[in-house]
């Protein structure tokens, strides 16, 4: 008798889902595919391809080991391995959970497979669009803010029986700006998985590809035991100091009190709902400041469900937005080409190694220097897509073109996300070692960010100058007495950084 198919894509790693919960393994046959095109198609960071793969194939055992039978498949292109599977099982039908991404539903349609709706995260796009219509400001504006009280009250997160906040506040950012500690602080260290012979099949299936970044470091888990322990690790070790240093940057430790855990919640490893719930368990044991606890929730049922909310919410072509006609490539010092900015050189190679920085390095050094340089909105995206190992689609087109680069003229954030080397320097520790002088605007020695920082308003005056937000920002750089010479160096600084020379 023939069997249905379920075909499970590489991030709905989750039998607890939609495509498989209520399924008899008996009666279900799993396809998997690895697409030979998708993984040649672009210069894929070896960390990412690396995870995704690793994660697929152990998903796979792990769902025989529950019964089901498993295709896994290594095709040439994902039409190539449906067809193959149609011609070996002829299943009675072909159902898979909607794709997180626009493209991935648009194929699952055109190869006529049937789609069942994603539980993958708390807020089905569907929903957010329904909240979105209700939620509207006066001026067309969403605010995260409102919808993240939505989200608690609704989940009933951290809310007295009266409706109102634990703690009688909504928001605690206040006291989750702190810069980092003046000895550079403690902080607990990731845990690693040694490779093993699943990981040495992966790496023999990627060689040969242009892939970029370091070997395999075994910091990523690439199994459901593995990511609980790695959620275990963040409840124990990085969860009570999380919220104070949030928004901090040193140069000798790279995630801090973070969690790391967006591969997992981004690939179906873990469900935003058990991580959630594991940090509001800690929280009543005790021992969890409600700062902290707050702060990450805000992240995961706020920020990472807004962001994918905002994703279906705007229109296809929202990815190609360039509200101020950039032209340039992501420079070579980004990608990890030689440069003597100290900020930069840091956090391309934890991209390069890792494949992830947390999130103020995305946002004030990537994001706020591709801003300041005129990089190409569409161009980061790409690149940040290909590198980062929680990369997709859905996360990265809002949170590049929206948050990041203000690429959308302003529908997601008031004002562009922009900083010169004084706000660095508050935050991170990287201006005491850099060869560049944060307070310099002009000069062979001037910070790039600063003196881009100046030129950027001065070049995007028409578009800028009016935003109420920005409105001491201009009177500050209308007392410039050397714009001129800024200009000057704006214009070396943007060639030499193209170059890949600064
Ligand atoms: C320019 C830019 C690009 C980004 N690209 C991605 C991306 O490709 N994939 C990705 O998952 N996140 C992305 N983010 C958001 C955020 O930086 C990462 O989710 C976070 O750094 C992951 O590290 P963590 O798990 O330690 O996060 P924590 O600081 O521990 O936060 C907990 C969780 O909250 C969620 N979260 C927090 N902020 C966001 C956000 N803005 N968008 C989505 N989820 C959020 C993540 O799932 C994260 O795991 C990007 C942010 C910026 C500014």
């Amino acid at each position: 008798m023939a069997t249905d198919t379920v075909w499970v894509l590489g991030d709905q790693l989750d039998e607890r889902l939609g495509h498989l919960a209520d399924r008899d393994p008996a009666m279900t046959t799993v396809l998997m595919v690895v697409s030979r095109s998708k993984l040649a198609s672009r210069r894929w960071g070896r960390q990412r391809a690396h995870f995704y793969i690793a994660s697929m194939m152990r998903f796979a055992e792990r769902l025989r080991s529950l019964g089901f039978t498993v295709d896994w498949r290594v095709a040439a292109s994902m039409r190539a391995g449906l067809e193959g599977h149609l011609a070996d099982h002829q299943p009675s039908e072909v159902v898979a959970m909607e794709p997180a991404n626009r493209s991935g539903v648009a194929l699952l349609e055109r190869l006529g497979v049937r789609l069942v709706p994603s539980d993958q995260f708390l807020c089905h796009r569907d929903e957010f669009r329904a909240w979105a219509d209700e939620h509207r400001r006066r001026d067309g504006s969403l605010l995260m803010e409102d919808f993240y009280r939505w989200q608690r009250r609704r989940l009933d997160i951290l809310i007295e029986p009266d409706g109102s906040p634990v703690g009688g506040t909504w928001n605690l950012d206040q006291e989750n700006r702190l810069p980092p500690p003046a000895d550079g602080g403690d902080w607990p260290e990731a845990p690693l998985d040694p490779a093993d012979e699943v990981d040495r099949e992966v790496s023999s299936l990627l060689d040969g590809l242009d892939l970029t970044g370091g070997p395999w470091t075994g910091i990523w888990a690439t199994d459901r035991a593995g990511a609980l322990r790695r959620l275990e690790h963040f409840i124990d070790a990085a969860l009570p100091g999380f919220g104070p240093y949030e928004d901090a940057v040193v140069s000798h430790h790279r995630h801090l009190n973070h969690s790391m855990l967006s591969p997992y919640l981004n690939n179906g490893l873990l469900h935003p709902a058990e991580v959630v719930e594991a940090v509001v368990e800690a929280h009543r044991r005790g021992g969890i400041p409600l700062n902290s606890a707050e702060g990450v929730i805000r992240q995961i049922i706020g920020w990472r469900e807004y962001i994918a909310g905002l994703y279906w919410w705007h229109d296809a072509d929202y990815i190609e937005s360039n509200h101020f006609d950039n032209t340039l490539d992501v420079p070579p010092a980004l990608l990890g080409g030689p440069t003597d900015m100290n900020c930069v050189s840091h956090v391309a190679r934890w991209v390069a190694e890792d494949g992830w920085t947390h999130h103020i390095p995305r946002l004030m050094v990537i994001a706020n220097l591709a801003t300041l340089a005129g990089v190409q909105p569409r161009a980061l995206v790409d690149w940040m897509w290909e590198s980062f190992v929680d990369g997709a689609e859905w996360v990265m087109v809002p949170n590049v073109i929206g948050m990041g680069m203000y690429a959308d003229g302003g529908t997601m954030s008031t004002k562009p996300y922009i900083s010169g080397g004084n706000y660095l320097s508050k935050m991170t520790d990287f201006c005491s070692g850099c060869a560049f002088d944060r307070r310099r605007r002009v000069g062979a020695d001037a910070c790039p960010f600063t003196t881009l920082y100046w030129d950027f308003l001065d070049r995007h005056r028409d578009l800028l100058a009016g935003n109420h937000r920005l409105g001491r920002v201009y009177a500050n750089l209308g007392r410039l007495d050397d714009l001129g010479a800024v200009r000057e160096r704006a214009v070396e600084v943007r060639s030499r950084l193209a170059a890949g020379t600064l």
